[in-house]
């Protein structure tokens, strides 16, 4: 990163920093600034947060205070109730703990979508350095080099997604088994834990009352309002519903110490069983939402006693988790088969005409509406829960590809289906996972009808090695009495 805090910190944070950081734009530091402005997009944490950790070290060194903003707006992809409401429970969290931290935290909402002010550009106009973070999905990387090009002042993003610097790693990494040793080189100095300081100016009444003028909307009391009155009002999708899932840090937190104290023990044999709700950590959600630093799960995992299944956990939670972040960040085509290597392209191109089995289409798909009610049920569960387990994932991916009728319209659906209805979607992990079934981070196997080499997954064998009947029971037949309606469009 072009320059770096001039305080006495340590080579730790100041490497961390350099390796996970990037100038948006080649503006200068305001000095007539009234604030260093963090505009939390991604990391949604005052804990282990690297982009907040930078805005206060140059709020102390600039001797000015830290403005924190979260927008949400109606207009980002698949903008609906069940990630609104995710978000807004954490934002009502996050207002109360910055309250007790002494950080300045405004949370505001766009309803509408032709609410054009431009919140973000307003508070960046009175700032003497804009930092944000650095995170590849969800349009955020455009969103902030738009508005590098528009601010006058400097605008720096730094990543948190990974527990190690993503700008360790320059290259696109092609398989888990590159990075693999690599990250574990840096593991055990980036899992080092840093206390939180917060900034030492604070914002002064005058100087946050200007603000909410400058906003020109009406900040919400998170502590005090009606969530769900808030999301009704909002124009977003409303067929996607919340989900019973507890959103913020505590929330994570006690899944974490679950999981640790229960499953973790027998985490390579447990992970494989679908029907099992207690047997992975579930924590792709708030992993997702940056509401949980990775570091801190990896760091609780390793302080078992079972330190061979912490090393599977870490494998999945790390290596896995940042293959896809590398990918996304070094490939700029990771929505789209242009991602793929030469052999996944060769094997699509002589096997694009093959007859399938059955195809539909993304309506079909969409309403859990196949000849295959372990397929449906894969869909069901993600439909009415926001996550799919890994092992069903896997299958569900693989299977659309085989009932597509174009290779492209695959991926696009499994996009599509993934970020829209998952509360862990929209994800490098989302990419990662979906790119994987048609062959990405993977070797050619032998040939067959559709996928040519690409990995096969069958549906029928699925069966063979877990009890799909009881998650088909659970998923189709009990919900279909209880809960007939699913969410998606009429
Ligand atoms: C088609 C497909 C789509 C996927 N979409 C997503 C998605 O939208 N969001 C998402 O977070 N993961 C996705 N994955 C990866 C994986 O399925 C989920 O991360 C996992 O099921 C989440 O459950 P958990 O938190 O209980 O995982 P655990 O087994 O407890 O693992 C801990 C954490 O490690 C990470 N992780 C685990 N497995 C993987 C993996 N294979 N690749 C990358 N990271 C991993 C996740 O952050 C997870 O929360 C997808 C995989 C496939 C095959």
């Amino acid at each position: 990163m072009g320059s770096q805090p001039h305080l006495l910190i340590s080579q730790f944070v100041r490497d961390q920093l350099s390796l996970r950081g990037a100038r948006i734009n080649e503006k200068r530091t305001q000095p007539e600034g009234e604030y260093v402005l963090y505009w939390m997009q991604s990391t949604h944490r005052f804990e282990e947060n690297w982009a907040l950790r930078f805005a206060i070290l140059e709020a102390d060194r600039l001797n000015k205070p830290l403005v924190i903003h979260q927008g949400l707006d109606p207009t980002y992809e698949h903008a609906n109730d069940r990630i609104h409401s995710f978000i807004l429970h954490n934002a009502r969290e996050l207002a109360r703990r910055a309250e007790a931290m002494g950080l300045f935290y405004q949370f505001v909402l766009r309803r509408r979508r032709d609410d054009d002010r431009r919140v973000v550009d307003r508070l960046a106009a009175r700032a003497a350095l804009v930092v944000t973070d650095l995170y590849p999905t969800c349009g955020i990387a455009q969103r902030t080099q738009r508005l590098g090009e528009r601010v006058n002042c400097r605008v720096v993003a730094i990543e948190s997604h990974g527990v190690v610097p993503s700008g360790a790693f320059e290259k696109e990494e092609y398989a888990a088994r590159t990075i693999r040793p690599k990250l574990h080189k840096l593991l055990s100095l980036a899992l080092e834990p840093v206390a939180m300081q917060g900034p030492r100016r604070t914002v002064s009444p005058t100087l946050a009352a200007s603000l909410r003028d400058t906003l020109a909307v009406d900040t919400l009391d998170l502590t005090r309002i009606d969530i769900a009155s808030e999301i009704a009002r909002c124009e977003i999708d409303h067929a996607v519903a919340p989900v019973a899932l507890a959103s913020g840090l505590p929330a994570a937190r006690a899944r974490l110490a679950v999981f640790c104290e229960g499953a973790l023990a027998d985490y390579t044999r447990r992970r494989s069983d679908p029907n099992d709700d207690e047997g992975t950590s579930r924590l792709s959600p708030y992993l997702h939402f940056g509401q949980i630093s990775p570091a801190e799960v990896a760091r609780a995992a390793l302080a078992s006693p079972h330190a061979a299944e912490a090393q599977k956990f870490i494998d999945e939670l790390v290596t896995w988790r940042e293959l896809s972040l590398n990918f996304c960040l070094r490939n700029p085509n990771f929505g789209t088969l242009a991602a793929l290597p030469d052999w996944v392209h060769k094997a699509m191109a002589s096997h694009a005409d093959d007859a399938r089995e059955a195809t539909y289409t993304l309506e079909e798909f969409e309403r859990a509406d196949t000849h295959d009610e372990l397929w449906n049920a894969a869909q069901r569960e993600l439909l009415l829960t926001g996550v799919m387990h890994n092992v069903v994932r896997m299958l569900w991916g693989k299977t659309l590809i085989l009932w597509s009728a174009h290779y492209a319209d695959a991926l696009a659906w499994l996009v599509h289906l993934n970020n829209k209805y998952g509360l862990d979607g929209r994800d490098p992990s989302s990419y990662g996972g979906i790119q994987w079934c048609f062959g990405k981070f993977d070797r050619p196997f032998y040939n067959r009808p559709v996928m040519g080499v690409i990995r096969p997954m069958s549906i029928k064998r699925a069966r063979d090695k877990w009890d799909a009947e009881q998650y088909i029971e659970r998923w189709v037949r009990s919900t279909e009495r209880r809960q007939p309606d699913l969410p998606f469009p009429a």
